[in-house]
């Protein structure tokens, strides 16, 4: 039979295992700061209602109208892979009560999405996000606080050249009217407009202003602005928001084109944008969403909340040169000459990993030659090799893989601690302790 060769779907990635320690240092990353706000996780499912979506996310979307993954199974039908983290999030909150446990509610994430989009750099089919979701507050306070957190963690993750846009889109009162001047707006244009943009003139002249066609955004360009169109109260919100920005140092600008691609948004919206990965800059995009929560529990509760694209995030920290957290490597290599030497050399192995060690013994059956070069190549710390001599000994000698000096250690209940007491020394290069040490080891 002819092997099968099956590739991994278009727009998907594998993360090997050299690669991880990036994804390890920005998960660590973002929840740290998410905790440090007083954030919660959630987990939620990968699958939803597709109902969830279309009436949160918006059906005039492109999310919903060309990006949506449905899957069915036999007698199972109306389910969709989550294109995005918030809508799932908030069913969650409602159908599990925390909305009556006490306000604000602060959630947040790490979490697969699916979208059907054409797959280049930084645009995949299934992508990551970290995000967060605040319910229970209307205060702009609220705004600055999230957007606070989002910027905290591009800081440490000491990216450059990265800009904060705002904008309010406004509520639905004002919004309708803005709605009316884009109408009037664009009509005049109607055939230039790509086909899709015929059905949002239609039915959300907003959306025209999110469309990614050369010809529409050209046109978009001169259309009229929602700030001059804010009703008070949305008003009075975004000059709060940029007071308490500006109070917390945090820079940003006024883009009044940004509406963002969900429907469910309200009042304010930002994005966070850098310039080294191309077209694909958004990094991180959220808002208000005021009326979302309402539409979905016929209770009213103001929330908030932004989703920041994983793969967008280490792609600029690598393109701007970033260093990730180092990768742990293994600690100790215990190489064996024999089958009473393998023996010893595995109870060595168990006892260190259960005190957090990185141990590894052969488990193959290799030459102590052939055991040493994969030692080399897990770029272990330290390595022993234990044959009869050593056994009959009861001491061998420990080598430093990178200065090559060695030293004997007991092959006895010590090995643990003085292997332990070695390591802590050379993390902290403390020359004292390891002066003292070496008096220890040669026992
Ligand atoms: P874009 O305008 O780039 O299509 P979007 O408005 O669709 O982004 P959101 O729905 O707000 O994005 O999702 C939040 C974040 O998730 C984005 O800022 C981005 O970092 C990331 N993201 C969105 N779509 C993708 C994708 N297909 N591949 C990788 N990351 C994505
Ligand atoms: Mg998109």
């Amino acid at each position: 039979m002819a092997t099968l060769k099956v590739q991994r779907p278009n727009g998907t990635k594998d993360v090997v295992p050299s690669q991880m320690y990036k994804w390890n240092t920005v998960e660590a990353l973002v929840k740290s700061h998410a905790e440090a706000y007083g954030f919660k996780e959630i987990r939620i499912p990968t699958f939803e209602s597709t109902s969830l979506f279309v009436r949160s996310v918006g059906d005039t979307t492109d999310v919903v109208q060309k990006e949506m993954y449905s899957v069915s199974a036999t007698g199972d039908e109306g389910y969709t892979l989550r294109p995005e983290g918030t809508a799932g999030t908030i069913r969650a909150l409602i159908e599990n009560g925390l909305l009556n446990d006490g306000l604000p509610q602060k959630l947040f994430y790490v979490l697969s999405c699916f979208r059907h989009e054409k797959p280049q750099a930084g645009r995949l089919r299934e992508f990551h996000q970290f995000g967060v979701e605040m319910a229970g507050t209307k205060d702009p306070r609220a705004d600055a606080e999230v957007i606070s957190l989002a910027k905290s963690i591009l800081d440490v993750a000491g990216l450059r050249n990265i800009q904060l846009n705002i904008n309010s889109i406004g509520c639905p009162e004002c919004r309708a009217q803005y709605q009316q001047a884009l109408k009037d707006y664009f009509t005049p244009h109607i055939d230039k407009l790509c086909d899709t943009c015929h059905t949002r003139l239609e039915k959300n002249p907003l959306r025209l202003l999110d469309c990614k066609s050369e010809i529409c955004s050209e046109i978009a360009k001169d259309a009229p602005s929602i700030l001059d169109h804010l009703c008070d109260d949305c008003r009075g919100h975004f000059e709060k928001l940029q007071g308490y920005l500006t109070a917390m140092g945090i820079e940003y600008k006024i883009n009044d084109r940004i509406v963002r691609g969900l429907d469910y948004y309200t009042k304010t919206v930002f994005e966070f944008v850098s310039e080294d990965i191309g077209s694909q800059g958004t990094v991180c995009g959220g808002g208000r969403y005021d009326g979302l929560i309402e539409t979905l529990s016929d209770k009213p509760c103001p929330a908030l909340g932004f989703g920041m694209g994983l793969e967008r995030l280490i792609l600029t920290m690598e393109n701007q040169g970033v260093e990730f957290a180092e990768e742990e490597s293994c600690d100790i290599y215990i190489g064996s000459m024999g089958d009473a030497a393998a023996v010893k050399a595995m109870q060595i192995c168990r006892a260190l990993r259960a005190d957090g060690v990185r141990a590894e013994c052969d488990v193959v059956g290799r030459s102590v030659r052939a055991q040493m070069k994969y030692a080399d190549k897990l770029g272990a710390k330290f390595s022993v090799v234990i044959g009869d001599s050593e056994l009959e000994a009861g001491k061998a000698a420990l080598k430093d893989m990178k200065s090559g000096e060695q030293n004997d250690i007991p092959l006895d209940d010590r090995f643990g601690s003085v292997f332990n007491a070695l390591l802590i020394s050379r993390a902290l290069e403390d020359d004292g302790l390891e002066d003292a040490l070496g008096g220890l080891l040669s026992e």
